[in-house]
């Protein structure tokens, strides 16, 4: 739509960012414009209507779409943290990085098999999404779906998580 190509617009690519050969891909334009942020908000959850009751965003980013989207969907929004940062009894998983390891946490209080739709801003080697994906199925809820904003070609997060929906990736 012609909506959703003017959101594209709005992404920005930072050379070198974090590092030397990196192209990072900046959300921060698209989500500063309230036309940009209302598509692509819907877009995340279009494929997914009625089929979810919560939404889950990944620390840190995810959370603006994931939040966003749990309002647009009218559902509630559960947070996948990183390490030692939730409250309450919670699961984690450790996950590789290109360097180490990190670790995600989710509290264990939804009721078993609540429908979990999985949303992060940018995927590249889907280490982050499929980290995510196994803590929701390890605290017994459903993974109704995972949605990504921009998903990077060519560094395996396809391959890596399979199903999923992306509503922009790289040329
Ligand atoms: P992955 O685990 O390699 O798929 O990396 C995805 C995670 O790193 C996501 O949570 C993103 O927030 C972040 N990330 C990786 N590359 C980029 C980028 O180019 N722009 C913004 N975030 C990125």
């Amino acid at each position: 739509s012609p909506e959703l190509a003017r959101a594209e617009s709005l992404i920005a690519s930072i050379p070198d960012y974090p590092q030397p050969g990196i192209l990072f891909r900046d959300i921060m334009p698209l989500l500063a414009d309230a036309r940009a942020l209302r598509a692509t908000t819907a877009a995340l959850i279009e494929p997914f209507a009625g089929s979810f009751d919560i939404v889950a965003g990944i620390e840190a980013r995810g959370f603006i779409l994931a939040g966003a989207a749990a309002i647009a969907a009218g559902v509630g929004f559960a947070p996948i943290r990183k390490a030692g940062k939730l409250p309450r009894p919670a699961a984690a998983v450790d996950y590789a990085l290109e360097y180490g390891t990190a670790t995600v946490e989710m509290h264990d209080d939804l009721p078993t098999g609540t429908r979990v739709l999985l949303i992060d801003d940018v995927l590249a080697t889907g280490g982050t999404l499929a980290a995510g994906r196994q803590i929701v199925e390890r605290l017994g809820y459903h993974v109704a779906g995972i949605s990504v904003l921009f998903e990077i070609d060519g560094l395996g997060g396809r391959e890596a998580i399979g199903d999923l929906h992306t509503v922009f990736h790289s040329a």
